[in-house]
């Protein structure tokens, strides 16, 4: 039984009717009416420990399956609020609710949040000294914590696994399920093992949450978490905070992103770069256009690192330029931009990384820079993976799908949301194509003679080459070659129109770009295609992308400057207070080490700067204040309000 969000729905219970026969299996979720005692007491925790007014989405939902003692697998777009699901039922449910997830910053993240709101949090990994260690498992054992977060490999440690079956759990929650899944693109191999929990706590319900997973990884983790009988809840992936662009590279380097970074002064951001070198150069070129800019990546010194996390954490402004195997660790809820430097391979993948701007549910930026040249080095990485064929292919179906969509004529939120199985889909309005659709101008009669030109040269020349060739601008051409018919029959488009089309035919499959070790070639690619185009008998349209790019129709052109001051707006009458809470919360959060947004966010002293409570029971009525946090920082936050 699958739980979806539909367009107009809240949610939508399938009835087991009309469920296909894998679905049968699965278990009808319990419906819990609005004022079942369990959940006006859950209600009650968010209230209190949390400060929220009541549930969002399918919170309800999940959480009533587990505080029912059902396992249950949920699917909550970013910023949906998977974490209450299970950190309400693990201080409901007698026992440790247990939470794996698979990075260490993210856990950091979390419990630190949850000690701010009075939860006694706990994590074990390699940070943690032997003392601290024995002092944990001693609280543990006395029933002194509440939640307790591992790595995956460090829940499977033997001895860890003893321990925990000696130790009443409330739940086990697996985070970032879609880990598990070998046909995605995030496998993580010690995921594997999880099953294994199945059997090692039976009794105990489990509960996979995901932000990212389509039909076929949805049933990969049914599968590999041994959940076939649990409720599934797939929320709609609408993000209409999230304005999504995408456009082509155009000439050499990254000046195209910081050109993008520097249209959005005083946001924090994340840029994504392909490689290690290029967050380091990309965060110099910044930092010499005085944007405050840190290189994040698997290479630094590990103290590096954490103090550029740290950084980044805690300014207003500060741009994280990261490699993709970073991020998962950025819970900064105020993250107004996500850039791609380098694409990622898969929806899923871009889905996750653009999806970290605007947790807070503030306007915010995805863009996109992609060309073909990284089609082709993501295709290559694919074909040499060390990989059953089967995965490769799914690998490289997913690669194709992403291209579609970035190349595509529809609104790109409604591509993925469709993408990820949700039907009745409404463009979202605010993508760079719902705001200046693209005009395709047909272009068959140029993509027949190029592909002739690439078909008559012998696939061994690369796109520059061969586009001279079409205007017959070729230095030294051998007399074999101005032979060819195809020499110089191309002089009606310019040289950036025919790479345009260069690029279109290869995201369309008819090219072939084989990257050459970095001199990249380009041959015939899909041979009953390229027939059809030979033949009159499919079209190819070219996007007018250079026109496009004069009119100022890409990402920071018209469409950007339509939304600018979107973003969190404080009247001017509250600015005063406003800032002067953000430096009170500065100073606390240095002096506990934290990041700010663990103690406030910016919407929650927005909130309190508008209301100027005089009252610790005024000043609770603001979200994201709950009881913990009113105990310990209420009276010094009704200071501030007098004093400004
Ligand atoms: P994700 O699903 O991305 O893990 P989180 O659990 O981190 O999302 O929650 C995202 C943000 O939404 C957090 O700042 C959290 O405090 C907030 N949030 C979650 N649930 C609610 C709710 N019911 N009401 C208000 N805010 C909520
Ligand atoms: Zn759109």
């Amino acid at each position: 039984m699958t739980v979806l969000a539909s367009s107009q729905a809240v949610s939508e219970v399938v009835p087991s009717g009309l469920a296909s026969p894998s679905e049968a299996a699965k278990r009808t979720p319990v419906y819990v009416p609005p004022d079942s005692p369990e959940l006006d007491h859950a209600r009650d925790v968010l209230r209190r420990t949390f400060g929220h007014a009541d549930f969002r989405g399918m919170q309800a939902g999940v959480i009533s399956e587990i505080l029912a003692g059902h396992s249950a697998m949920a699917v909550l777009p970013t910023g949906g609020g998977k974490s209450l699901c299970y950190q309400i039922p693990s201080l409901i449910r007698p026992g440790l609710g247990l939470v794996i997830s698979p990075l260490i910053a993210l856990m950091a993240d979390q419990v630190q949040g949850l000690r701010q709101a009075g939860v006694a949090a706990e994590r074990l990994d390699s940070n943690v000294s032997m003392d601290e260690r024995a002092d944990i498992w001693r609280r543990i054992d006395a029933g002194e914590v509440d939640m307790l977060y591992l790595s995956p490999e460090g829940l499977m440690q033997p001895w860890m696994l003893d321990r925990l079956s000696r130790t009443p759990l409330a739940l086990v929650a697996v985070d970032e399920a879609h880990c598990v899944s070998q046909w995605g693109h995030d496998f993580r191999p010690e995921y594997r093992m999880m099953g294994r929990l199945a059997e090692l706590f039976p009794n105990v319900p489990r509960l996979a949450v995901t932000a990212t997973a389509d039909a076929r990884t949805r049933d990969d983790i049914r599968a590999e978490l041994r959940l076939q009988g649990a409720a599934e809840f797939v929320d709609s992936f609408a993000r209409p905070e999230l304005a999504l662009f995408a456009e082509r590279k155009r000439g050499k380097g990254h000046d195209r992103v910081v050109e993008l970074v520097l249209e959005r002064p005083g946001r924090a951001g994340v840029v994504y770069a392909g490689s290690r070198d290029s967050t380091e150069k990309l965060a110099e070129k910044l930092n010499a256009e005085g944007v405050p800019a840190v290189a994040y990546h698997a290479g630094l010194d590990k103290a590096v690192r954490a103090r550029r996390l740290e950084d980044f954490l805690e300014a207003d402004a500060a741009v994280m330029v990261a490699t993709i195997a970073f991020g998962m660790g950025v819970d900064k809820p105020d993250v107004r931009f996500v850039i791609h430097a380098d694409p990622p391979a898969a929806i899923e993948a871009y889905w996750q990384e653009v999806g970290r701007a605007g947790r807070d549910g503030q306007p915010a930026e995805g863009i996109t820079l992609y060309g073909s040249a990284d089609m082709a080095w993501a295709g290559r990485r694919i074909e040499t993976k060390d990989a059953p064929d089967e995965v490769k292919q799914a690998q490289a179906r997913k690669l194709r799908q992403f291209y579609a969509m970035l190349e595509g004529v529809t609104c790109r939120a409604a591509a993925v949301r469709r993408y990820f199985g949700e039907e009745g889909v409404d463009r979202c309005g605010v993508c760079d194509i719902c705001v200046s659709p693209p005009t395709g101008i047909d272009a068959t009669e140029a993509a027949q003679k190029a592909l002739s030109a690439v078909h008559r040269m012998g696939g061994r020349f690369g796109r520059g080459r061969l586009i001279e060739h079409l205007l017959g601008k070729t230095k030294d051409v051998t007399p074999q070659e101005a032979q060819l018919p195809t020499f110089g029959i191309g002089r009606e488009l310019s040289q950036p129109a025919w790479r345009d089309l260069f690029d279109t035919l290869i995201f369309e499959g008819l090219l072939r770009e084989d990257p050459n070790d970095g001199r990249p070639l380009i041959g015939l690619g899909d041979v009953e295609g390229v027939r059809q185009v030979y033949r009159s008998e499919r079209r190819v349209a070219l996007r007018q992308m250079v026109e496009a790019a004069e009119t100022g129709g890409r990402a920071g052109g018209a469409v950007r400057k339509r939304r600018e001051g979107k973003a969190l707006t404080i009247p001017a009458e509250n600015q005063v207070l406003f800032e002067a809470l953000r430096s009170w919360r500065k100073e606390q959060a240095q002096a506990q080490h934290v990041p700010p947004y663990v103690i406030f966010h910016d919407a929650t002293l927005a909130e309190i700067a508008a209301a100027r409570p005089a009252t610790l029971a005024a000043l609770g009525k603001a979200g994201g204040v709950g009881q913990g946090k009113l105990d310990r920082y209420g009276e010094a936050v009704l200071k501030v309000v007098r004093e400004n």
